[in-house]
């Protein structure tokens, strides 16, 4: 299966998610691996992601997690 650069720019968050079925991840490496340009683009929206990611990681925390996590800190702190 070939997959044009269109495609691939439509796949990118997908791949990211691990959306992909094992064809279409393999589609999209073997089209990355020939293209350049989609190698560029798939690299910035990487960068992109990672930095709106940091920026969210509040937020993506699941509440379960973050009660955990508040209430380990709030064990821990010293009472005056
Ligand atoms: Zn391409």
């Amino acid at each position: 299966m070939i997959i044009t650069c269109r495609q691939l720019v439509e796949a990118v968050t997908a791949a990211r998610e691990g959306a992909l079925s094992v064809l279409e991840q393999l589609s999209y490496r073997a089209h990355l691996a020939r293209c350049a340009a989609c190698r560029a683009y798939a690299q910035q929206m990487e960068e992109t992601v990672n930095l709106l990611h940091d920026v969210r990681t509040e937020d993506s925390v699941p509440d379960g997690f973050k009660a955990a996590l508040l209430a380990r800190l709030s064990k821990g702190t010293p009472k005056h």
